[in-house]
């Protein structure tokens, strides 16, 4: 693919001084809130342009704790905690979104935090965020707020069935999710979202699962990765393919809704819109992730500013990165389970040429459990997705589930 050729356009000159007086330099320090892999590819990215990072969590010995300057352990309810860790910091960002709105709260009194805590609120519950959307008039999955039993079946009648039900807040990759085939199952649905606040969802026969991976600047700069092909395996992300094997119109829509969810949302940072693919083309907003997403993990190897680079540029108030991809990429999550029958087999699968490996630096592999990734680059998309399933195959010596 020639440099540029993406059409998802350029940065501008990268001569062009820092927009802001305000601009986060190199060798200031970043906070971010979470520990997670997203956080450590993030501190990977950040200490590269000589950057300090303090990460902020509950938890210990943890992915971004890994490679950050700084791993301050507390809890999110410490609101003490959070001033003192913003305090110490020149911005804050976060690597998840069920941060509680207290925290970015707290944390906004002590130093700017970007994307702003309001995104974070709207963003981390689905009927927040679903009302935002349908506001804007964007197009998404019909949907009803279900607060009783007694509402869920009012919903699925006016939904109909096959639905899902999910849980309004913390769900993600499937969690707190059931699907409802029939009245029968409305009692154990209503029970598996713990009896509160959830959202029926009409079940999408989609063609295919995409999203857009974008990135808006303090001016309003709007910079993206283009339309990703997404498929899932039990609700978890599995593989995904870049350029996504979608319509040239189907794709510059998606890339025109994700500049107008960052646009009205104001985002100063990443934001990923996933979305469902209609048989007949249309285009359906599944989620927000208002910070970067698995499905533009590929960027790391395949784009001249990964994504993670361009949240730390957003962030702190830099121009942006130019994401001229270098060659078609496909991306393999690993999941716990590929520990199952004992340690994987990393030498045969890193020895498949232009395979790059990724490990998050978790300590106990767990069945569902997002462990790493793996990404190929190749000729063409079909190639890298060949390449990294093979990969992966290597990894246990177990020929993967046949698929469609
Ligand atoms: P979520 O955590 O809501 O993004 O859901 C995880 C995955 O479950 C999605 O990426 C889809 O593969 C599937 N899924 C979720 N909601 C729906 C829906 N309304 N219709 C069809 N599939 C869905």
């Amino acid at each position: 693919m020639a440099p540029g050729a993406n059409g998802n356009g350029s940065a501008g000159p990268l001569a062009v001084s820092c927009r802001s007086g305000n601009a986060v330099l190199p060798g200031s320090a970043i906070g971010v809130l979470g520990s997670g892999q997203l956080g450590r590819m993030f501190a990977i990215a950040a200490r590269r342009m000589g950057y300090r990072v303090h990460t902020f969590s509950p938890d210990e010995d943890t992915p971004t704790g890994q490679v950050a300057d700084l791993e301050i352990q507390a809890s999110y309810e410490d609101l003490d905690a959070v001033c003192k860790f913003a305090s110490g910091v020149s911005v804050v960002t976060f690597e998840f979104e069920n941060v509680p709105t207290e925290t970015a709260a707290a944390a906004e009194k002590c130093a700017p935090v970007r994307p702003s805590g309001h995104i974070l609120h709207t963003t981390q519950h689905r009927l927040r965020e679903k009302t935002f959307l349908s506001q804007a008039g964007l197009p998404l999955t019909p949907f009803r707020r279900v607060c009783s039993l007694e509402q869920l079946a009012q919903a699925a009648q006016e939904l109909q069935m096959p639905a899902i039900l999910k849980t309004a807040d913390f769900g993600y990759d499937g969690k707190g999710q059931y699907r409802i085939k029939s009245a029968e199952d409305f009692g154990e649905a209503w029970r598996a979202v713990g009896e509160r606040e959830a959202v029926l969802e009409a079940f999408i026969d989609f063609e295919r699962e995409i999203s857009v991976v974008a990135s808006r600047g303090i001016d309003g700069e709007f910079i993206h990765y283009g339309a990703v092909e997404n498929q899932h395996l039990d609700g978890i992300l599995d593989l995904s393919i870049a350029p996504g094997r979608v319509s040239e119109s189907v794709a510059r829509e998606a890339v025109e809704i994700t500049r107008a969810v960052l646009e009205k949302l104001e985002v100063i940072g990443v934001l990923c819109v996933e979305f469902f693919v209609a048989r007949d083309g249309q285009l359906l907003i599944n989620e927000l992730a208002p910070r970067p997403h698995n499905s533009g993990h590929f960027t790391f190897d395949a784009n001249l500013t990964s994504q993670f680079e361009q949240q730390l540029r957003a962030v702190c108030l830099l121009p942006l990165g130019a994401v001229t991809q270098l060659a078609p990429a496909a991306m393999a999550n690993l999941l716990g389970d590929i520990w199952a029958k004992g340690e994987p087999d990393w030498c045969s699968a890193i020895a498949t040429p232009d395979v790059k490996l990724h490990l998050y630096g978790k300590l106990t592999p767990r069945a569902g459990r997002k462990m790493g990734h793996m990404t190929a680059l190749a000729p063409t998309v079909e190639q890298a997705l060949r390449d990294v399933k093979r990969a992966r195959e290597l990894l246990t010596g177990r020929s993967e589930r046949p698929r469609l």
